[in-house]
Order: C-alpha cells, then structure tokens, then sequence
C-alpha cells in the first residue's frame, strides 16, 4: 500500500508507464494526474485486510468526485459516501441502480432528502433531532420508510487539524451519546423511519489511528444500550478518517485498526461501514505545475508557477504540506524557495521553504493530491479549473477536460443588457 506514484527512470519521472512531462505536453499545466492501478491497489490492499469481516467501502465522494473515478470504485463493488444533493446526483450518474449510498453530512435539505428517498439509499447518517424529523416527515409525504443510522459524537480527539477533527463536542458534528439514545427511542416511534444503523466519524488524516480505540469503545456501549432498549441495528459505520503520509508521517499499520474493529465490534455480528475516502486516492493522484518565474529578494525566494490556491487549496486552507518533486530538474540547490501562485492573495501558496532547484519552463509535480484536490478547486480569479488526466498501464487520458472562458461566464452572459 501507499507505494510511490513515481518511479524515476534515469533522468525521467514515470506514473505507470507514462512519462509525465508527456502528459505535461499533451494537455498543457495546470493538471491533476492520477495512476488507476494505485486507486485499485488501495482498494484491494484494504479489502484484504478487512476480508475476516462483513463490510461495506462506501467511499467519501467529496474526496474525488470525478465521474470516471467514481465509476472506478462501483466497479471495484464500492459504496458511496455522500454529503450533498449534486453528490448524490453523481453517483447516480455512474451507478443509477445504487443501493450502497450512505448520506451523511449536518444540513440536509429538503430536496436533498427528497431525493435520496426516491433512489432508496441505504441510509441516512442522521446529525440532528430536527434533521431526523425532517426526514420523517418528507418520508411520509411520499409514502416511503426511511433508513436511518444516528451520527453519534463520541467525543474523542482525533489528534488532526482542528478544521478536519469532527468527533469533538464543541463541533458541529453528530450528537453527543447521551441524546442519541434518546433520539434513537424516538425514532424507534416513527412510522416513515426504519432504523439501520449507528454511524460515527471522527476526523479526517488521523496518522495515529488510536483515537478509533474510543470512538469503537463507545459505539459498542451504545449498541448494549440499544439492545437492552430493543432497538437493534444492522450495520455499524465507523466513518472514514484513516491518514496518510504527506511528509513522512507515521501512520499506524492499517492491520491495527482492523483488529481494534475486530476486538470492539466483530462480536455485534453486524455489517461494517467505512467511509475512507483520502486513503483510497490521496497518494494516487498529482497535480502537475509549470514555473513561470524565479524570484528572488534579500529575505525571501519565490518559485511563481502556474498553479495557484484556487486549483489546490488545502496548503492554504489547512496549511497542509504536499512534497513537490521538480521533474525536469533533479540537482539539489542550496536555495531556499516558497512555490506560489499567481493569486492576488499572500496566502496562496503551494509550499514554503523548500530545497529545490528550479528554472522557467520546468515541470514540478505537486504529490498526493489524489483527495480533497481537485474536488475543492474553484474559479478564483477567474481561473478556469484544470484538466484530470488518468494513466492506464502505458495510456493516458483525459477524465475532465480543462474549462475555458465560456464556461467561466456560461451562467452570466446572458444578463449582459
Ligand atoms: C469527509 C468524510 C469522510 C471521509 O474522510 P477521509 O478522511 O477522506 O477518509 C467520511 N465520512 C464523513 C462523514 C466525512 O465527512
């Protein structure tokens, strides 16, 4: 698992069998590029592990929502994760007959939920008493039953960034225990709900997977005391959340967390959820970037390419590291730079401090974008998005083509008077 998307060949940096300064010429930069076989490997690799249990991967769709990538995992026989109307609209889109789709997220609208009702998802992650009336109600409008899990906050640190940390009480997520089984008796009392499930999610990029140990400890104390109230569930989700290395974190054996699954939940005999979404595509995807200028002062160097915060937010917004490799050039430099973009903002950057020797035209790859990248770039700027390009053995091709001007005011130049 997690084996390195690049494999250097002489002076050339390959993904799969594919020079990547083709893909470069060939589509132009900016461009995330992601390698199948590692998205299939991962998925594999954690099948694998988890094939002593009944379960179900429904991935994290606002990970890497890219059609063909969504396409990819229902091949691999993948569930889906969902946080909104347009990922459900996605999914259905690759997999119109899905019946593997977990609805998760704080704020479900009333379309929304409408919608998940008439394609019979497997269940709503439900976050708020309000939310699970709500859907009561709208199911009952439309003569349906709803299945629900109870999102419970188990109160836990997940020892992340504080803006991916989601399983403390202070956050906006779930319901802390206490309610829940409250809840869980009310629910057990309306007649469009059917309840399915108990979810739980804790975080995202948890490197040491240990705080999991709570989070399964208190699931499993909240199943007895459903069971001892009669109220029985048929899955158990325990969110997604498992990290990967950025910059050479450890990150505890994945087989560590499986028997934390085994010790703590096996026993309920109920089918097992996750919703792994970096740590099936993280480190399957880059993002390829052209220098436009060195400059250099007295006190700071900077690399300007051609990528810039809207394209990649997460250095900006988390200030997450991403290792960028120069793939024209391999000479170390005693140089320090930043790599930043062409955003009139001085938080967009790419990465700080950084050895590296660099000259206009150069390519430099931007790693372990797979997740959360492309998914969370805008139009900041008017920057139109960039391509998506996956490799295939020694093919590669165009998954989402690059946006242009027209798409850029698609929605407004109509209004012009
Ligand atoms: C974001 C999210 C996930 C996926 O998190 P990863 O860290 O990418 O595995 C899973 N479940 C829920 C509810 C989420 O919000």
């Amino acid at each position: 698992m997690n084996k390195s998307l690049l494999r250097q060949e002489s002076s050339h940096y390959f993904i799969e069998d594919v020079k990547l300064t083709d893909i470069a010429q060939k589509f132009g930069t900016p461009a995330y590029v992601y390698s199948k076989k590692h998205i299939l490997d991962q998925i594999n690799f954690l099948q694998n592990a988890l094939s002593d249990i009944d379960h179900l991967i429904c991935f994290a769709v606002k990970a890497n929502s890219n059609l063909s990538i969504l396409k990819l995992f229902k091949e691999c026989g993948c569930g889906f994760d969902i946080v909104s109307g347009g990922e459900l609209q996605r999914v259905l889109t690759v997999d119109s007959l899905n019946s593997k789709i977990v609805f998760s997220g704080v704020g479900k609208s009333v379309s929304e939920i409408e919608m998940a009702l008439n394609n019979n998802i497997l269940a709503f992650n439900v976050e708020s008493e309000e939310e699970l009336f709500r859907i009561n109600d709208i199911s009952q409008r439309l003569s349906k039953i709803a299945k629900v899990s109870i999102r419970v906050n188990p109160n836990v640190d997940a020892k992340t960034h504080p803006y991916i940390s989601t399983g403390l009480k202070d956050n906006k997520f779930g319901i802390d225990e206490t309610s829940a089984i409250k809840l869980y008796k009310k629910a057990a009392k309306l007649d469009h709900i059917k309840i399915t499930g108990i979810d739980c999610h804790i975080g995202s990029q948890l490197t040491d997977l240990s705080p999991f140990e709570d989070a399964f400890i208190k699931l499993a104390s909240l199943i007895d005391e459903l069971e001892s109230n009669q109220i029985a569930v048929e899955h158990i989700d325990i969110g997604g959340g498992i990290g990967i290395s950025y910059n050479n974190e450890d990150i505890s054996p994945i087989d560590f967390y499986v028997q934390m699954i085994k010790k703590y939940l096996l026993k309920y005999n109920k089918k097992i959820i996750l919703e792994p979404g970096r740590f099936l595509i993280g480190k399957a995807g880059l993002m390829l970037t052209n220098v436009e200028y060195i400059k250099k002062s007295e006190h700071k160097n900077f690399v300007l390419v051609d990528a810039a915060m809207n394209d990649l937010m997460r250095p900006s917004l988390y200030n997450a590291f991403h290792e960028v490799i120069n793939l024209s050039n391999t000479q170390d430099s005693n140089d320090i730079f930043d790599i930043v973009g062409p955003i009139c903002e001085t938080g967009d950057f790419l990465a700080k401090d950084r050895n590296i020797k660099a000259n206009q035209g150069d390519i430099l790859a931007i790693m372990d974008a797979g997740a959360y990248g492309f998914s969370m770039s805008s139009n900041y700027n008017s920057r139109p998005r960039v391509p998506e390009i996956i490799v295939d053995k020694d093919e590669f091709y165009l998954i989402r083509e690059r946006e242009n001007f027209s798409d850029l005011i698609a929605h407004e130049e109509k209004f012009l008077k």
